[in-house]
């Protein structure tokens, strides 16, 4: 190892705190922790020289891949410009552009307002205080609750951690939370009593963190409808789903339904910094105008100008690089692969997001003590991979712009990583 790598990792130890980590294991010598140093397209480079496919996506965020061109150009025009400027009292071009080509997404007057914050708990935390807001400018007060799902995942902040359904992220801190009823599917939506409801959240299609757990086609179209029958409002969380990753722009598309807010983040920016938007309807936010009505709510860098100017980008190149259009062959190709290379294992495929749950040759599942998830994507970084498991669920999720041949590349490292494992 060279010596400015020993010189990171030993501040890395000293000083650092990383998410979700079991930092005695994090800083135990035996464990290997890399540097990430450089990009190019899908490939990422340690400190010690060495190449890696970015097979998550860098946490689900990277779209058009790392140091693109026009992305980093048009970061750099913007930088010559200015970094950032408050949103609090003030507007700023680059916001201003981006909320519209959002809201050219969707139907006329539908989503036709967006309100930024910074990631995609926030975006969450943003939609549910406005459908909370709403209801008591609306002479609806007593509906003060919400409805989620079992094993959802919608961020870490405080009132988004409350909606999730992974007992050991928040259970802990689930007395502090906010009021939330969780179903398991749509038929236990008809033992609510709807006249307390604000808002329904839901990732759709698939939900991420649920080991890529998917619902029924059609589900999503009959939550809209359960929705325009009870004057629920409907929230769905895009932040993962967003921006190609389901093989179209956004997930509700496939269903076509549009949302009441919709919850967008990570691939906002090409995964090149953090921003998030929650989009909202004319109706809603008509009920927000007013003194008493206000919605108190902002960060410091709201609308960031960098981060709008990346995210304009981001929606320049999605559409000269054609990418929508490129996606049903990648798609293909990569369930086909995928589908041939883990025959033995549960395989989950939506658009370019596939979840492996490793299975033993006699079908059944491996003891968590075994940590074969993690095992597996440590092994993958012998073969050129990064990624990261869910349990002993491997994500693959490659950024939109991988060329067949590296998916192609993607799947053998993973392959070549589970035998490693399981042989
Ligand atoms: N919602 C979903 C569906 C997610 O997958 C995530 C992150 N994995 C979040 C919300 C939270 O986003 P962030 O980590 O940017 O706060």
């Amino acid at each position: 190892m060279n010596d400015q790598t020993l010189i990171w990792l030993e501040q890395d130890h000293r000083y650092c705190w990383h998410p979700f980590t079991d930092q005695h294991a994090w800083c135990d010598p035996a464990f290997e922790r890399l540097m990430l140093v450089r990009g190019s397209g899908v490939w990422l480079w340690d400190s010690e020289g060495r190449r890696y496919f970015d097979g998550n996506s860098s946490i689900w965020t990277n779209i058009h891949g790392h140091t693109h061109p026009v992305l980093n150009a048009a970061m750099k025009r913007q930088l010559d410009d200015v970094a950032h400027t408050s949103y609090l009292g003030f507007a700023n071009p680059r916001a201003a552009e981006l909320a519209q080509r959002l809201c050219a997404f969707f139907p006329k007057e539908s989503l036709s307002r967006v309100f930024y914050s910074d990631d995609g708990s926030t975006a969450v935390e943003c939609a549910v205080k406005m459908a909370l807001q709403y209801r008591m400018q609306s002479g609806e007060p007593k509906r003060t609750c919400l409805v989620a799902f079992d094993n959802a995942y919608h961020g870490d902040t405080m009132g988004a951690a409350s909606l999730g359904g992974v007992g050991l992220f928040f259970e802990r801190f689930r007395k502090f939370g906010l009021p939330v009823k969780f179903v398991s599917n749509l038929d236990e939506l008809a033992c609510l009593d709807v006249h307390e409801i604000a808002a329904v959240i839901i990732e759709p299609l698939v939900q991420g963190v649920n080991q890529m757990h998917q619902w029924p086609a059609g589900m999503l179209r009959d939550l809209r409808q359960w929705c325009d029958l009870t004057g629920v409002h409907l929230i769905l969380d895009e932040v993962m789903t967003g921006f190609g990753r389901t093989g179209t722009m956004f997930a509700c598309q496939q269903e076509q339904v549009v949302p009441d807010f919709l919850c967008l983040a990570k691939g906002l920016t090409g995964g090149y910094l953090p921003l998030a938007a929650t989009m909202t309807t004319e109706a809603i936010y008509r009920a927000f105008e007013g003194k008493n009505n206000i919605f108190y709510y902002g960060h410091s860098y709201t609308a960031n100008q960098l981060g709008c100017a990346v995210a304009l980008a981001s929606l320049d190149v999605f559409e000269k690089e054609r990418v929508l259009e490129q996606l049903p062959e990648k798609i293909a190709v990569f369930s086909d692969r995928l589908r041939g290379a883990f025959p033995q294992h549960r395989l989950r495929t939506c658009g370019l997001i596939a979840g492996i749950e490793l299975l033993k040759s006699d079908g059944s599942v491996y003891d968590v003590n075994d940590q074969m998830g993690s095992r597996v994507c440590h092994a993958a970084r012998k073969h050129g991979l990064l990624t990261r498991p869910i349990r002993d669920t491997l994500v693959l999720m490659p950024p939109l712009c991988s060329l067949m041949d590296e998916l192609h590349c993607a799947v053998d490292a993973l392959k070549a990583a589970v035998d490693d494992c399981t042989r």
